[in-house]
């Protein structure tokens, strides 16, 4: 047998929101490496179910798409069942789904705070509140929530010296749900469940594919590191919060942020 620390998931069954595409599907092909059942949510992609199958013959695990809205607690809640009932108890929970609407505050409207709000804020809250529930009634101690949310949850993105990345419903949704966070990690210590945040700065997804170029290489230039991240770059903290090796932190955000934050 090798050295080392050695993450295990086998026995667990894990449901990452938006885990057919972006960081979220690195983060589900972590947690499958370390031997989970993974059920990934996605909301419309035509191609989930291959991305599950995917993810399910590299690593030898069962895996599974299911489309669900996660703005909608009804069918949240239905999907979570399903995934109980089909995939083996829920053990654990990324919560990674997310939406930008990018615009100057000056144009922005109801449906875009709608739009963000409904997936980055109630989303999570509807998907954290459908695993809290199965524990609870099943008694089940060691429930583990990660909460992918910013590092915009606490700065403002330059896009030059003077001017600011135009999403401003984006980064407070992220305060609202790192706080949110903190919440339900007290609320919800009592019943053995661990909540905690990874926010990462930027990473080369869909989500910043279009950015200007420009922008993107100021931005890059500013950051400690030089670069933006790839999405696998986030799974490690992730991982680490929903295993054992974390059973002492709850309430907690961590950056993987390429050292942003340092200025
Ligand atoms: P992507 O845009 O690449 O993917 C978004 C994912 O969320 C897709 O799987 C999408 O499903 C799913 N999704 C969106 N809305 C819903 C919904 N209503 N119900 C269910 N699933 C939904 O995102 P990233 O990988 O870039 O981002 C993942 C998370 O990381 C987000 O929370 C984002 O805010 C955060 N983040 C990203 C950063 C970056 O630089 N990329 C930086 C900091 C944080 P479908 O494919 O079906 O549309």
């Amino acid at each position: 047998m090798g050295k080392g620390f050695t993450i295990d998931f086998s026995g667990k069954t894990i449901v990452v929101t938006g885990g057919n595409r972006g960081i979220g599907y690195e983060l589900s092909r972590a947690v499958a490496k370390a031997g989970a059942t993974v059920a990934i949510i996605y909301r419309s992609s035509k191609d989930a179910d291959e991305k599950a199958a995917e993810i399910g013959k590299e690593f030898d695990v069962k895996t599974k798409a299911y489309q669900c809205d996660v703005s909608d607690a009804d069918q949240v809640t239905k999907t979570f069942k399903q995934i109980d009932d089909e995939l083996g108890p829920v053990t654990g929970l990324i919560a990674n789904a997310g939406v930008s609407v990018v615009k100057p505050a000056l144009e922005l409207t109801a449906d875009d705070f709608q739009k963000v709000y409904s997936v980055n804020v109630l989303g999570v809250f509807n998907t954290a509140r459908a695993a809290a529930k199965l524990w609870t009634e099943r008694k089940y101690q060691g429930g583990s929530i990660v909460i992918t949310s910013s590092m915009s949850s606490q700065i403002i993105n330059q896009t030059s010296e003077n001017t600011a990345l135009t999403q401003v419903f984006y980064n407070s949704s992220k305060g609202a749900v790192s706080n949110l966070a903190k919440g339900l990690a007290a609320e919800w210590a009592q019943h053995g469940i661990r909540v905690n945040v990874v926010s990462p700065g930027y990473v080369n997804t869909d989500q910043t594919s279009g950015m200007d170029p420009a922008v993107r290489a100021y931005q890059a230039a500013n950051l400690p590191l030089k670069r933006f991240a790839q999405p696998e770059e986030m799974a490690g903290q992730t991982v680490l919060l929903l295993s054992d090796f974390a059973s002492y932190q709850t309430g907690g955000e961590y950056f993987v942020d390429g050292g942003q934050l340092i200025w």
